[in-house]
C-alpha cells in the first residue's frame, strides 16, 4: 500500500487503514426500523493508505476504481457533486466537514479484498476505512461507533443511499472471534463469541454473482412501507410492535403493509433467539433460524431471487444446517452453515446447481469472524 501510494503521489503515506466487509448472521432489513441485528465481520477487507495535504483538497484513487486520481475541493463537496465510486469515501470527508470536526484535505490511497455489489458491504468497508484514518490524521478522537455513524450519513446524505446503520457498525465495531449485537435504537452492541470451526462447522458465503443495485429504489421503497406502518400503527418504529401485538396489527393495516410488519417483527425474535444459543454454545441451533429468515425475506419481503433461493434449497438438500441470503438482497451472497464434512457436498451440489440453470459460477468461501476496522500501519 505504501508503495502504490508513492508511486500514485510522490511521497509515502503517513499511514495504513483497513475496515472489514460483513456479513449478517440475522437480523435483515431491521437497522431502518430501529431493532436489531448480528453481524460479523469477514477477513475481506478495504485498505486505505493516507496522508495530509494542507491546501484543502480531497485526492482519491481507487485500485478498484478503475479510473485516474479524482482530485475535489472541500470547500464544494456539497451532496450530488460527485456521482462516481469516489462519492463514498468523499462523502465521508463531507460528513466529518457538516459535524463540524476541524479537519484538512488528504491524499488517500484504497484498494479491497471486499467484492463490490456482493451483498458483502463493500461500501461500508470503505467509509468506515476513510474515516478511521481521518480520526487518526486529525486527532478527532472519536470512537468506532461514531465514526461508523458519521459513515452511514456520508452513505445516506451524498451517496444517496438511504442505507441503516448495521454495515457500518458491523464493519467498526466488530471483533475477531465474535458476533456483534447490535441494538439500533438504543446504540449498543455487544460482542457475542461465535467459533463454528471449534464445534466443527463452517460459515461459507455463497456469492451467487447477481449484481443488486441498493440505489435503484426497491431499498428506499421497503424502508418507506416500513416507516408508514410504523406511524400507522401509532408507533415510532417496527421495533415496538410485541410479537402478542401482531395479530392486531394485520387486522389494522392495509394489505401490502402486513408482510413488511410480519418480517420486522419476527426477525427482531429471531436474533434473541440466536443470541440466546450462540450465548449457551449452541451454534448448530442458529441453522434452523437462518432458514426460516430466509423464507421471510422470500415469502414477506420479496427481496430473494431465484439464484439465492436454488443455492438455500440445494444446501439444505445437502445436509446444510441452515442457510439464507445476507445483506440487503436482491442477489447478492447466501450465507450457509454446515458441518465440516457436509461442506465439499454443498459447495458441489451448488456448482452443478448453478452450472445446470445456466447461472454464472458462484463463488464459495469459508468465513470466520474477523476484526473490526483499525489502524495497520
Ligand atoms: P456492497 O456494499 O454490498 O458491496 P454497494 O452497492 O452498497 O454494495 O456498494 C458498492 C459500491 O461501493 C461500488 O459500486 C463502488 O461505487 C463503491 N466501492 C466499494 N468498494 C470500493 C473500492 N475498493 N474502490 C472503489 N469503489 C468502491
Ligand atoms: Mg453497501
Amino acid at each position: 500500500m505504501k508503495e502504490a501510494f508513492r508511486r500514485i503521489y510522490g511521497t509515502y503515506p503517513v499511514g495504513v487503514w483497513a475496515a472489514p466487509g460483513r456479513v449478517n448472521l440475522i437480523g435483515e432489513h431491521t437497522d431502518y426500523n430501529d431493532g436489531f441485528a448480528l453481524p460479523i465481520a469477514i477477513p475481506q477487507h478495504t485498505l486505505v493508505a493516507a496522508r495530509h495535504r494542507q491546501d484543502g483538497r480531497l485526492r482519491l484513487h481507487s485500485a478498484q476504481g478503475g479510473g485516474p486520481v479524482v482530485d475535489l475541493d472541500l470547500a464544494r463537496l456539497t451532496p450530488g457533486a460527485v456521482t462516481t465510486w469516489a462519492a463514498y469515501p468523499a462523502g465521508v470527508v463531507w460528513a466529518l466537514l457538516e459535524a463540524g470536526h476541524r479537519i484538512g484535505g488528504a491524499d488517500l490511497h484504497i484498494d479491497s479484498t471486499v467484492p463490490t455489489g456482493a451483498g458483502l458491504s463493500s461500501s461500508a468497508a470503505l467509509e468506515c476505512a476513510v474515516a478511521f484514518a481521518y480520526n487518526d490524521l486529525y486527532g478527532l478522537g472519536l470512537s468506532a461507533p461514531a465514526l461508523a455513524l458519521l459513515a452511514q450519513r456520508a452513505e445516506n446524505g451524498f451517496a444517496g443511499v438511504p442505507c441503516g446503520a448495521m454495515d457500518q457498525l458491523a464493519s467498526a465495531c466488530c471483533t475477531d472471534g465474535a458476533a456483534l449485537h447490535l441494538d439500533i435504537r438504543a446504540g449498543a452492541h455487544e460482542q457475542v463469541p461465535f467459533a463454528p470451526q471449534a464445534q466443527g462447522m463452517s460459515l461459507l458465503v455463497i456469492d451467487t454473482r447477481v449484481k443488486h443495485d441498493l440505489g435503484d429504489g426497491a431499498y428506499a421503497a421497503l424502508r418507506s412501507g416500513c416507516e408508514q406502518a410504523a406511524r400507522q400503527l401509532g408507533l415510532e418504529a417496527l421495533r415496538d410492535l410485541a410479537p402478542a401485538d401482531l395479530p392486531r396489527a394485520v387486522k389494522a393495516l392495509p394489505a401490502h403493509l402486513v408482510p413488511l410488519v410480519r418480517h420486522a417483527v419476527t426477525e427482531n425474535g429471531r436474533v434473541a433467539e440466536a443470541v440466546s444459543h450462540l450465548r449457551a454454545g449452541h451454534v448448530a441451533a442458529l441453522g434452523p433460524i437462518l432458514t426460516e429468515g430466509h423464507a421471510s425475506l422470500r415469502d414477506d419481503f420479496k427481496i430473494s431471487c431465484a439464484e439465492s433461493d436454488l443455492v438455500v434449497d440445494t444446501a439444505l438438500a445437502h445436509g446444510a444446517l441452515g442457510a439464507r441470503m445476507t445483506g440487503g438482497g436482491f442477489g447478492g451472497s447466501v450465507i450457509v452453515l454446515a458441518d465440516e464434512g457436509r461442506v465439499e457436498g454443498v459447495r458441489l451440489a451448488v456448482t452443478a446447481a448453478f452450472r445446470a440453470a445456466g447461472y454464472q459460477e458462484p463463488d464459495i468461501f469459508p468465513v470466520s469472524p474477523a476484526a473490526g476496522a483499525r489502524r495497520i500501519a
